[in-house]
Protein backbone atom coordinates (compact mmCIF):
# COMPACT_ATOMS: atom_id res chain seq x y z
CA UNK A 1 0.00 0.00 0.00
CA UNK A 2 1.10 3.75 -0.76
CA UNK A 3 -0.19 6.72 1.65
CA UNK A 4 -0.80 9.61 0.83
CA UNK A 5 -0.48 12.89 3.22
CA UNK A 6 -4.56 14.23 3.79
CA UNK A 7 -4.19 17.78 2.64
CA UNK A 8 -2.04 19.86 5.24
CA UNK A 9 -2.75 17.84 8.26
CA UNK A 10 -0.45 15.08 9.92
CA UNK A 11 -2.95 12.14 8.47
CA UNK A 12 -1.83 9.83 5.82
CA UNK A 13 -4.78 7.65 4.25
CA UNK A 14 -4.11 4.58 2.02
CA UNK A 15 -4.37 5.49 -1.84
CA UNK A 16 -7.49 2.77 -1.44
CA UNK A 17 -9.72 2.93 1.16
CA UNK A 18 -13.15 0.63 1.48
CA UNK A 19 -16.20 2.05 1.48
CA UNK A 20 -18.99 0.13 3.71
CA UNK A 21 -21.89 1.63 1.99
CA UNK A 22 -23.41 -1.47 0.36
CA UNK A 23 -22.21 -5.57 0.90
CA UNK A 24 -21.88 -5.07 4.47
CA UNK A 25 -25.77 -4.85 5.69
CA UNK A 26 -28.11 -7.06 7.80
CA UNK A 27 -29.28 -8.11 4.60
CA UNK A 28 -25.38 -9.56 3.54
CA UNK A 29 -23.28 -12.38 4.15
CA UNK A 30 -21.17 -11.64 7.47
CA UNK A 31 -18.46 -13.71 6.75
CA UNK A 32 -17.80 -12.49 2.79
CA UNK A 33 -18.08 -9.15 4.55
CA UNK A 34 -15.57 -9.83 7.14
CA UNK A 35 -12.91 -10.84 4.58
CA UNK A 36 -13.43 -8.52 2.79
CA UNK A 37 -12.07 -5.98 5.77
CA UNK A 38 -9.42 -8.41 6.47
CA UNK A 39 -8.11 -9.15 3.06
CA UNK A 40 -8.06 -4.84 2.89
CA UNK A 41 -6.18 -4.83 6.14
CA UNK A 42 -3.59 -7.52 5.96
CA UNK A 43 -2.94 -5.09 2.37
CA UNK A 44 -2.38 -2.23 4.63
CA UNK A 45 -5.66 -0.30 3.64
CA UNK A 46 -6.07 1.03 6.49
CA UNK A 47 -9.05 3.02 6.16
CA UNK A 48 -12.69 2.07 6.50
CA UNK A 49 -15.63 4.50 5.08
CA UNK A 50 -18.87 4.26 6.70
CA UNK A 51 -21.92 6.10 7.89
CA UNK A 52 -25.45 6.41 9.95
CA UNK A 53 -27.70 5.10 7.22
CA UNK A 54 -25.59 2.61 5.64
CA UNK A 55 -27.30 -0.96 5.41
CA UNK A 56 -30.07 -1.99 5.09
CA UNK A 57 -31.56 -1.93 7.04
CA UNK A 58 -29.84 1.31 8.12
CA UNK A 59 -27.28 1.16 10.62
CA UNK A 60 -26.51 -2.28 9.81
CA UNK A 61 -23.18 -1.50 8.20
CA UNK A 62 -22.13 -0.22 11.77
CA UNK A 63 -23.09 -3.05 13.30
CA UNK A 64 -21.29 -5.76 10.81
CA UNK A 65 -18.26 -3.17 11.14
CA UNK A 66 -17.79 -3.26 14.64
CA UNK A 67 -18.24 -6.95 15.22
CA UNK A 68 -15.63 -7.61 12.68
CA UNK A 69 -13.80 -5.15 15.12
CA UNK A 70 -14.54 -7.00 17.90
CA UNK A 71 -14.24 -10.56 16.37
CA UNK A 72 -11.00 -9.30 14.82
CA UNK A 73 -9.16 -6.26 14.23
CA UNK A 74 -9.68 -4.40 17.74
CA UNK A 75 -5.81 -4.85 18.80
CA UNK A 76 -5.07 -2.97 15.84
CA UNK A 77 -7.17 0.25 16.36
CA UNK A 78 -4.23 2.28 16.46
CA UNK A 79 -3.35 1.59 13.09
CA UNK A 80 -6.78 1.48 11.82
CA UNK A 81 -8.86 5.17 10.54
CA UNK A 82 -12.60 4.84 10.56
CA UNK A 83 -15.04 7.41 9.10
CA UNK A 84 -18.61 7.81 9.53
CA UNK A 85 -20.92 10.42 8.49
CA UNK A 86 -24.12 12.00 9.44
CA UNK A 87 -26.70 14.19 6.99
CA UNK A 88 -29.11 11.93 5.38
CA UNK A 89 -32.64 10.48 7.14
CA UNK A 90 -31.80 8.10 9.45
CA UNK A 91 -35.01 8.05 11.96
CA UNK A 92 -38.19 9.37 12.17
CA UNK A 93 -39.23 13.45 12.59
CA UNK A 94 -37.50 16.58 13.01
CA UNK A 95 -34.15 15.37 14.52
CA UNK A 96 -33.13 12.51 12.34
CA UNK A 97 -31.75 13.87 8.97
CA UNK A 98 -30.00 17.34 7.46
CA UNK A 99 -27.56 19.22 9.36
CA UNK A 100 -28.59 20.60 13.16
CA UNK A 101 -26.39 20.20 15.95
CA UNK A 102 -29.07 17.94 17.66
CA UNK A 103 -29.06 15.19 14.86
CA UNK A 104 -25.51 15.25 14.34
CA UNK A 105 -24.85 14.66 18.29
CA UNK A 106 -27.56 12.14 18.26
CA UNK A 107 -26.02 10.43 15.41
CA UNK A 108 -22.67 10.19 16.21
CA UNK A 109 -23.46 8.99 19.82
CA UNK A 110 -25.67 6.09 18.32
CA UNK A 111 -22.54 5.06 15.80
CA UNK A 112 -19.98 5.17 18.04
CA UNK A 113 -22.46 2.63 19.83
CA UNK A 114 -23.35 0.24 16.92
CA UNK A 115 -19.84 -0.01 16.15
CA UNK A 116 -18.38 -0.64 19.66
CA UNK A 117 -16.12 2.41 19.40
CA UNK A 118 -15.18 5.21 22.16
CA UNK A 119 -14.62 7.68 18.81
CA UNK A 120 -14.23 7.53 15.45
CA UNK A 121 -11.38 9.15 13.39
CA UNK A 122 -13.20 11.65 10.80
CA UNK A 123 -17.09 12.67 10.94
CA UNK A 124 -18.61 14.11 8.00
CA UNK A 125 -21.20 15.94 7.89
CA UNK A 126 -23.10 14.10 5.11
CA UNK A 127 -24.23 16.64 2.90
CA UNK A 128 -25.42 20.38 2.76
CA UNK A 129 -28.71 21.32 4.76
CA UNK A 130 -29.87 24.27 2.85
CA UNK A 131 -32.23 25.28 6.17
CA UNK A 132 -29.57 24.73 9.19
CA UNK A 133 -26.99 27.72 9.33
CA UNK A 134 -23.55 26.58 7.98
CA UNK A 135 -22.29 27.84 11.78
CA UNK A 136 -24.49 25.36 13.45
CA UNK A 137 -23.76 22.65 11.40
CA UNK A 138 -19.59 23.36 11.53
CA UNK A 139 -20.12 23.95 15.11
CA UNK A 140 -21.60 20.92 16.09
CA UNK A 141 -18.46 19.35 14.20
CA UNK A 142 -15.70 21.41 15.60
CA UNK A 143 -17.55 20.81 19.34
CA UNK A 144 -17.36 17.02 18.44
CA UNK A 145 -13.86 17.25 17.65
CA UNK A 146 -13.20 18.92 20.97
CA UNK A 147 -15.13 16.38 22.74
CA UNK A 148 -12.88 13.27 21.13
CA UNK A 149 -15.53 11.64 19.92
CA UNK A 150 -13.90 12.15 16.02
CA UNK A 151 -10.41 13.23 15.80
CA UNK A 152 -11.13 15.15 12.17
CA UNK A 153 -13.93 16.56 10.75
CA UNK A 154 -15.18 15.94 7.19
CA UNK A 155 -17.90 17.03 4.54
CA UNK A 156 -19.16 15.58 1.88
CA UNK A 157 -21.31 16.32 -1.51
CA UNK A 158 -20.48 20.35 -0.39
CA UNK A 159 -19.94 21.93 -4.28
CA UNK A 160 -17.11 24.45 -4.07
CA UNK A 161 -18.65 27.84 -2.93
CA UNK A 162 -20.18 25.68 0.05
CA UNK A 163 -16.72 24.02 0.67
CA UNK A 164 -15.09 27.10 1.31
CA UNK A 165 -17.17 28.32 3.52
CA UNK A 166 -17.58 25.42 5.87
CA UNK A 167 -13.83 25.29 5.44
CA UNK A 168 -13.79 29.16 6.60
CA UNK A 169 -16.22 28.46 9.21
CA UNK A 170 -14.36 25.44 10.72
CA UNK A 171 -10.74 27.27 10.78
CA UNK A 172 -12.60 30.06 12.86
CA UNK A 173 -13.26 27.74 15.47
CA UNK A 174 -10.19 26.14 15.51
CA UNK A 175 -11.13 22.97 14.01
CA UNK A 176 -9.17 22.64 10.26
CA UNK A 177 -11.50 20.99 7.92
CA UNK A 178 -9.29 17.77 7.44
CA UNK A 179 -11.14 15.94 3.79
CA UNK A 180 -13.68 16.26 1.79
CA UNK A 181 -15.84 13.16 0.16
CA UNK A 182 -17.23 13.61 -3.36
CA UNK A 183 -18.25 11.82 -5.96
CA UNK A 184 -15.57 11.41 -8.85
CA UNK A 185 -14.71 8.63 -11.49
CA UNK A 186 -13.79 8.34 -15.37
CA UNK A 187 -17.79 9.54 -15.60
CA UNK A 188 -17.95 12.07 -13.20
CA UNK A 189 -15.85 14.78 -12.93
CA UNK A 190 -17.30 17.80 -11.58
CA UNK A 191 -15.15 18.06 -8.69
CA UNK A 192 -12.26 19.05 -11.59
CA UNK A 193 -14.89 22.58 -11.98
CA UNK A 194 -13.41 24.20 -8.95
CA UNK A 195 -14.00 22.18 -5.71
CA UNK A 196 -10.64 20.61 -6.05
CA UNK A 197 -9.02 24.34 -6.48
CA UNK A 198 -10.77 25.05 -3.35
CA UNK A 199 -9.46 22.36 -2.12
CA UNK A 200 -6.07 22.52 -2.44
CA UNK A 201 -5.46 26.60 -1.24
CA UNK A 202 -7.58 25.47 1.68
CA UNK A 203 -5.27 22.80 2.44
CA UNK A 204 -8.15 19.51 2.97
CA UNK A 205 -7.93 16.33 1.70
CA UNK A 206 -10.03 15.18 -1.42
CA UNK A 207 -11.43 11.00 -0.58
CA UNK A 208 -13.47 10.52 -3.88
CA UNK A 209 -16.07 7.97 -4.02
CA UNK A 210 -17.65 5.58 -6.60
CA UNK A 211 -14.34 5.90 -8.47
CA UNK A 212 -15.82 2.57 -10.86
CA UNK A 213 -19.18 4.36 -11.01
CA UNK A 214 -20.79 1.61 -8.77
CA UNK A 215 -19.36 -1.07 -11.17
CA UNK A 216 -19.57 0.05 -14.32
CA UNK A 217 -15.85 1.04 -14.66
CA UNK A 218 -15.19 -2.71 -14.14
CA UNK A 219 -15.55 -5.76 -16.67
CA UNK A 220 -19.09 -6.37 -14.78
CA UNK A 221 -21.45 -4.95 -17.66
CA UNK A 222 -19.12 -5.05 -20.86
CA UNK A 223 -20.85 -6.84 -22.70
CA UNK A 224 -24.12 -5.57 -22.06
CA UNK A 225 -25.69 -8.32 -19.76
CA UNK A 226 -26.71 -7.51 -16.05
CA UNK A 227 -25.12 -10.50 -14.50
CA UNK A 228 -27.70 -11.97 -11.02
CA UNK A 229 -26.45 -10.15 -7.86
CA UNK A 230 -24.95 -7.40 -9.34
CA UNK A 231 -26.25 -4.03 -7.79
CA UNK A 232 -27.57 -2.96 -11.15
CA UNK A 233 -29.46 -5.86 -11.01
CA UNK A 234 -30.94 -4.89 -7.64
CA UNK A 235 -32.07 -1.51 -9.34
CA UNK A 236 -31.94 0.53 -6.29
CA UNK A 237 -28.57 3.07 -6.95
CA UNK A 238 -27.76 1.97 -9.41
CA UNK A 239 -30.38 1.38 -12.65
CA UNK A 240 -29.85 -1.21 -15.51
CA UNK A 241 -31.59 1.88 -17.65
CA UNK A 242 -28.21 3.83 -17.45
CA UNK A 243 -26.51 0.96 -19.32
CA UNK A 244 -26.88 2.56 -22.65
CA UNK A 245 -25.23 1.67 -25.89
CA UNK A 246 -23.31 4.93 -25.91
CA UNK A 247 -21.94 4.02 -22.59
CA UNK A 248 -21.18 0.18 -24.00
CA UNK A 249 -19.54 1.62 -26.60
CA UNK A 250 -17.53 4.02 -23.79
CA UNK A 251 -17.10 1.19 -21.53
CA UNK A 252 -15.45 -1.28 -24.24
CA UNK A 253 -13.03 1.91 -25.40
CA UNK A 254 -11.76 1.91 -22.12
CA UNK A 255 -11.16 -1.40 -22.07
CA UNK A 256 -9.71 -1.75 -24.56
CA UNK A 257 -7.30 0.97 -23.57
CA UNK A 258 -6.72 -0.85 -20.35
CA UNK A 259 -5.85 -4.12 -21.93
CA UNK A 260 -3.61 -2.29 -23.91
CA UNK A 261 -1.59 -1.64 -20.92
CA UNK A 262 -1.88 -4.92 -19.54
CA UNK A 263 -4.24 -3.53 -16.55
CA UNK A 264 -7.51 -4.26 -16.06
CA UNK A 265 -10.64 -1.77 -16.59
CA UNK A 266 -11.08 -1.41 -12.76
CA UNK A 267 -7.42 -0.93 -12.32
CA UNK A 268 -7.12 1.54 -15.05
CA UNK A 269 -10.22 3.81 -13.24
CA UNK A 270 -8.50 3.19 -10.06
CA UNK A 271 -5.32 4.99 -11.25
CA UNK A 272 -6.67 7.35 -13.95
CA UNK A 273 -7.73 9.05 -10.23
CA UNK A 274 -4.66 8.70 -8.89
CA UNK A 275 -3.06 10.81 -11.48
CA UNK A 276 -4.03 14.44 -9.40
CA UNK A 277 -1.78 14.38 -6.23
CA UNK A 278 -4.75 15.99 -4.78
CA UNK A 279 -7.44 13.24 -4.97
CA UNK A 280 -5.95 11.96 -1.21
CA UNK A 281 -7.36 8.21 -1.73
CA UNK A 282 -9.69 6.43 -3.87
CA UNK A 283 -13.04 5.02 -1.96
CA UNK A 284 -13.52 1.71 -3.28
CA UNK A 285 -16.46 -0.69 -3.02
CA UNK A 286 -16.18 -4.57 -3.44
CA UNK A 287 -18.61 -7.44 -2.77
CA UNK A 288 -15.82 -9.82 -2.34
CA UNK A 289 -12.14 -10.41 -1.73
CA UNK A 290 -11.19 -11.40 -4.83
CA UNK A 291 -12.91 -7.97 -6.60
CA UNK A 292 -10.97 -6.33 -3.42
CA UNK A 293 -7.88 -7.32 -4.81
CA UNK A 294 -7.99 -7.16 -8.20
CA UNK A 295 -8.57 -3.27 -7.28
CA UNK A 296 -5.92 -3.24 -5.24
CA UNK A 297 -3.60 -4.58 -7.58
CA UNK A 298 -3.73 -1.19 -9.47
CA UNK A 299 -1.35 -0.11 -6.76
CA UNK A 300 1.13 -2.49 -8.29
CA UNK A 301 1.05 -0.84 -11.86
CA UNK A 302 3.37 1.86 -13.41
CA UNK A 303 1.26 5.17 -13.07
CA UNK A 304 -0.24 5.83 -16.51
CA UNK A 305 2.01 7.78 -19.14
CA UNK A 306 0.53 11.05 -20.72
CA UNK A 307 0.01 9.22 -24.28
CA UNK A 308 -2.12 6.66 -22.12
CA UNK A 309 -3.95 9.53 -20.81
CA UNK A 310 -4.01 11.42 -23.63
CA UNK A 311 -5.83 8.44 -25.16
CA UNK A 312 -8.37 7.77 -22.48
CA UNK A 313 -9.20 12.09 -22.49
CA UNK A 314 -10.27 11.12 -26.12
CA UNK A 315 -12.69 8.27 -24.86
CA UNK A 316 -14.37 10.09 -22.49
CA UNK A 317 -14.78 13.19 -24.49
CA UNK A 318 -16.77 11.00 -27.22
P1 LIG B 1 -17.42 1.74 -6.53
O1 LIG B 1 -17.62 2.70 -7.65
O2 LIG B 1 -16.04 1.24 -6.26
O3 LIG B 1 -18.42 0.51 -6.77
C1 LIG B 1 -18.30 -0.65 -6.02
C2 LIG B 1 -19.09 -1.80 -6.66
O4 LIG B 1 -18.58 -2.08 -7.97
C3 LIG B 1 -18.92 -3.10 -5.88
O5 LIG B 1 -19.80 -3.20 -4.80
C4 LIG B 1 -19.17 -4.14 -6.96
O6 LIG B 1 -20.56 -4.22 -7.20
C5 LIG B 1 -18.50 -3.48 -8.17
N1 LIG B 1 -17.07 -3.83 -8.27
C6 LIG B 1 -16.04 -3.34 -7.52
N2 LIG B 1 -14.87 -3.87 -7.92
C7 LIG B 1 -15.14 -4.70 -8.93
C8 LIG B 1 -14.34 -5.52 -9.75
N3 LIG B 1 -13.02 -5.59 -9.59
N4 LIG B 1 -14.95 -6.26 -10.72
C9 LIG B 1 -16.29 -6.20 -10.90
N5 LIG B 1 -17.12 -5.43 -10.15
C10 LIG B 1 -16.55 -4.68 -9.16
O7 LIG B 1 -17.85 2.40 -5.17
P2 LIG B 1 -19.25 2.54 -4.36
O8 LIG B 1 -20.28 3.15 -5.21
O9 LIG B 1 -19.54 1.25 -3.68
O10 LIG B 1 -18.80 3.61 -3.27
C11 LIG B 1 -17.65 3.34 -2.47
C12 LIG B 1 -17.82 3.99 -1.13
O11 LIG B 1 -17.93 5.40 -1.27
C13 LIG B 1 -19.07 3.61 -0.36
O12 LIG B 1 -18.96 2.35 0.25
C14 LIG B 1 -19.14 4.73 0.64
O13 LIG B 1 -18.21 4.51 1.67
C15 LIG B 1 -18.71 5.93 -0.20
N6 LIG B 1 -19.86 6.67 -0.73
C16 LIG B 1 -20.10 7.91 -0.21
C17 LIG B 1 -21.18 8.66 -0.61
C18 LIG B 1 -21.39 10.02 -0.03
O14 LIG B 1 -22.44 10.63 -0.26
N7 LIG B 1 -20.43 10.52 0.71
C19 LIG B 1 -22.15 8.14 -1.61
C20 LIG B 1 -21.77 6.85 -2.15
C21 LIG B 1 -20.67 6.16 -1.72
P3 LIG B 1 -21.36 -5.62 -7.37
O15 LIG B 1 -22.35 -5.59 -6.28
O16 LIG B 1 -21.99 -5.53 -8.72
O17 LIG B 1 -20.38 -6.76 -7.26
Amino acid sequence: MKYRRCGKSGLHLPEISLGLWHNFGGVDKYETGRETVLSAFDAGLTHFDLANNYGPPPGSAEITFGRILKDNLLSYRDEIIVSTKAGYTMWPGPYGDWGSRKYLFASLDASLKRMGLDYVDIFYHHRPDPETPIEETMTALADIVRQGKALYAGISNYNAEQSAQAISVLRSLGVPCLIHQAKYSMLNRWTEEGLLDVLEKEGSGCICFSPLAQGLLTDRYLNGVIPEGSRASKGASLKSSSITPELLKKLNALNDAAKEGGRTLASLAIQWILRDKRNTSVLIGASSSVQLKENLSALSYAPLSAEELEKIEKILQI
